[in-house]
């Protein structure tokens, strides 16, 4: 009988943590099983996915380019990951394969994290920046609150279909009442390649609530260009490890019985390992 596993599908798939945080919660767990990083190009998707139907195979994780890309070759989906149009998990449920999306779980669960004593900012208007996978899930999560989202996006478009589909408001940066908004989450992908210089609006720090969270999903510079000038503007300002670590527990709970404590996945991150296994 092969060792029990779960993998992650990338394009490129080098500095992922995912491993990492995964190998720690099955030692935590007890489980004699591994996760590993594949890299898997566009075109060997389909087939990455059909060898997930085996019976040792717990599920995996997708990341760039394959969380939309995958949806048709999976027999069904959550709830959450046909609304956003991204599956970030796959669950191997006795040969039958479910898509499901815990980034907006994981990033609800995260900023319960990073709110947690200033209530204030747990409710009131929010925007996201960029209409991407990252941006659907965070726009769904937020309006699952109640909440009342704003899209900023490079291709306004882009934030228009998005909106249509998840209830939020598509806007130029310049139509959104800034002193209402008690949350900005940057869901794009801007300054990526270059983080010195993040190519994000200037945004007027002062106009916004002294209480307001800048939330940045990117985890890679730990302080983005926009944190950096949030917090010199005195504002409350979080990362994207948090995310990281909560989704990847999310799906970790799902493939397994197991439901290991935060800790365990901010741990390895923090340890900043790099993978421990690629096949
Ligand atoms: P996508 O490629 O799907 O979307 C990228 C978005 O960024 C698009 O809206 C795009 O705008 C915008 N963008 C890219 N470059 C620029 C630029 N130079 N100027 C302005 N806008 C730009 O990516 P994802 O949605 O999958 O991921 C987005 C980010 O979220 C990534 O940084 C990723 O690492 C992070 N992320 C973090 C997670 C976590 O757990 N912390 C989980 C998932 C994602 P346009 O539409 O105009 O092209």
């Amino acid at each position: 009988k092969a060792m029990q596993r779960a993998y992650l599908f990338a394009d490129p798939v080098s500095h992922t943590l995912s491993p990492a945080m995964h190998n720690a919660a099955f030692a935590a767990c007890g489980l004699v099983a591994y996760y590993a990083a594949r890299h898997v190009r566009p075109a060997e998707l389909g087939a990455a996915v059909a060898s997930l139907r085996q019976v040792d195979v717990l599920g995996a994780n997708l990341t760039l380019p394959h969380k939309e890309a995958v949806l048709p070759f999976l027999d069904s989906l959550s709830a959450a990951a046909r609304s956003i149009g991204a599956v970030n998990t796959i669950i191997n449920r006795g040969g039958q394969l479910h898509g499901d999306n815990t980034d907006a779980p994981g990033f609800l669960a995260a900023l319960a994290a990073a709110q947690a004593g200033n209530s204030d900012t747990a409710a009131g208007s929010a925007v996201v920046l960029g209409a991407g996978g990252a941006a659907r899930a965070a726009v769904y999560a937020l309006r699952s609150q109640g909440r009342r989202v704003y899209v900023i996006n490079r291709t306004l478009s882009k934030a228009q279909s998005l909106c249509a589909d998840l209830g939020g408001e598509a806007r130029e940066r310049q139509n959104v009442p800034w002193a209402e908004v008690k949350l900005i989450v940057n869901a794009s992908s801007a300054g990526l390649g270059n983080p010195q210089e993040t190519p994000l609006p200037d945004f007027e720090f002062s106009s916004l609530p002294p209480s307001a969270l800048i939330y940045d999903m990117v985890y890679k510079p730990a302080e983005t260009r926009l944190l950096r000038e949030a917090r010199a503007a005195g504002l409350s300002t979080e990362n994207g490890l948090g995310m990281l670590a909560q989704q990847a527990r999310l799906a970790f709970m799902a493939w397994t019985n197991c439901q290991p404590a935060i800790e365990v996945f901010l741990d390895a991150l923090s340890e900043n390992q790099p993978q421990a296994r690629v096949e």
